[in-house]
C-alpha cells in the first residue's frame, strides 16, 4: 500500500537552532508544556529582513531560545513581519513580545486577531456560565465539571500582551516574501480564520494546524456557540488545497514536514466519516448523549484537558448531523440532549 505521507526530513532543528528546509525557508521547533510537546515555527527571508510564521508559546523559556535562533540565523538581519496563522497559544503566545522586540508589525486575519484581544482580555469568570451549561446538556456529570471548567480563562497564561493595532490580512491576498508570492487560504472549524501560505509555484504549503501528517487537528464545538458546525466548515475548508501540486513540501505546526498532501487530506475526510458512522450506528441502538457518543470515539485514557477537547470534538460531528437533519435531539427531563436517528 501506497504510505499515506512522506516525511521529508529525518532530522530535527536543534534547540534554539533553525534547519533549512526549502530556499529561503527554515524550521525553527519550540517546546510546548503538552502532550503535544513541540510546535514548529517558520523564518522566510524577506529582502532586508525575516518574515517569521507564528511565534511560540508565552514565557521566558521560548524567549531565550528565539535569541539564540536569532543569532544563529538572521545573519543580523532584523524580523521585519510577524505573521499569526491563528490565535492559540502556541502559535500566537509570543506575538506581543516579538512586536515590542523587533518593532515589527503582526500581521493576522479579522478574526484570529479579535479572538486573541477578547481571550486575553474579557473576563473568564462570565464564560463559567456558559460553559457549565454546556457540559450539563451534554451529560457530563456534575462532579466532574469544575475540572472541565479550569481551562477556560486559562489564556494569558500562555500568551503575552496583544498588542492593540494590527495588519489585516485576508484569505485570497497575494504576500511577497523575498522572492516569493504566497497566497493565504483560510482554514475554518480548528479556530475561526487560520491563515495559511500556499506558493504553488515552489510547491510549499505552511499548513498551520489545518492539515498535521499524523494527527486530526482539533475541531471542537464551543459553548460560545453551542449549535455551531465547525466539522462541516473544517470539510469544506480542505476543498481550498485541492488545486495544489501533489509534491507540494507541506509545512506543518506539528510533526514534521512531509509530502503526500491530498493522500492525507483524503485520509482526513475518511477519518471524520468513520467517526460519524460511529455516531451513527450508537444512535441507531438507542439515544446517545455528548457524553456517550465521546466514550465511543475515544477509547484511550483522557486527561481533563484531553477530555475537554474529546467531548468538544464529539459534539462537532453530533451537530454536523444534527443540522444536516440526519439525527434528531431533544432534551430530556434532566437537561440533558439526546441525540436520536431522524
Ligand atoms: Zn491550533
Amino acid at each position: 500500500m501506497k504510505p499515506e505521507v512522506t516525511y521529508r526530513f529525518s532530522e530535527l532543528p536543534l534547540d534554539g537552532r533553525a534547519m533549512r528546509v526549502a530556499d529561503g525557508v527554515y524550521w525553527v521547533r519550540m517546546p510546548l508544556p503538552f502532550a503535544l510537546n513541540h510546535i514548529n515555527l517558520w523564518l522566510l527571508e524577506d529582502g532586508d529582513g525575516w518574515t517569521m510564521v507564528d511565534t511560540g508559546i508565552g514565557g521566558e523559556k521560548v524567549r531565550d531560545l528565539w535569541e539564540s535562533v536569532f543569532a544563529s540565523t538572521l545573519e543580523g538581519k532584523p524580523v521585519t513581519r510577524i505573521l499569526v496563522t491563528h490565535f492559540h497559544p502556541d502559535h500566537m503566545g509570543q506575538a506581543g513580545w516579538m512586536t515590542g522586540r523587533w518593532k515589527a508589525p503582526i500581521w493576522m486575519t479579522q478574526a484570529e486577531w479579535l479572538y486573541a484581544r477578547h481571550q486575553h482580555s474579557s473576563d473568564p469568570a462570565g464564560r463559567f456560565e456558559a460553559a457549565e451549561i454546556f457540559y450539563r446538556r451534554a451529560g457530563v456529570p456534575e462532579a466532574q465539571i469544575p475540572a472541565l471548567l479550569q481551562r477556560f480563562g486559562r489564556y494569558r497564561e500562555g500568551v503575552e500582551p496583544i498588542p492593540a493595532s494590527y495588519r489585516r490580512i485576508f484569505g485570497g491576498d497575494e504576500i511577497r516574501i523575498g522572492n516569493r508570492v504566497w497566497t493565504i487560504i483560510i482554514g475554518e472549524g480548528h479556530c475561526p480564520e487560520h491563515a495559511c501560505l500556499a506558493c504553488p509555484e515552489d510547491k510549499l504549503l505552511i499548513s498551520g494546524d489545518i492539515v498535521l501528517p499524523r494527527i486530526s487537528p482539533n475541531v471542537s464545538l464551543f459553548p460560545q456557540e453551542p449549535d455551531g458546525d465547525p466539522l462541516s466548515r473544517y470539510l469544506a475548508c480542505l476543498d481550498r488545497f485541492a488545486h495544489l501540486p501533489e509534491d507540494t513540501l507541506v509545512l506543518p505546526s506539528h510533526d514534521t514536514p512531509f509530502t503526500g498532501l491530498h493522500a492525507r487530506i483524503e485520509n482526513l475526510r475518511q477519518h471524520h466519516r468513520h467517526r460519524l458512522d460511529i455516531i451513527l450506528d450508537a444512535c441507531a441502538k438507542q439515544p446517545q448523549t455528548g457524553l456517550s457518543v465521546m466514550k465511543a470515539m475515544f477509547t484511550r485514557e483522557l486527561d481533563s484537558l484531553q477530555l475537554g477537547f474529546a467531548i468538544g470534538e464529539a459534539l462537532a460531528h453530533l451537530n454536523l448531523l444534527w443540522r444536516e437533519g440526519r439525527l434528531i435531539r431533544e432534551a430530556g427531563p434532566d437537561g440533558v440532549d439526546l441525540y436520536r436517528l431522524a
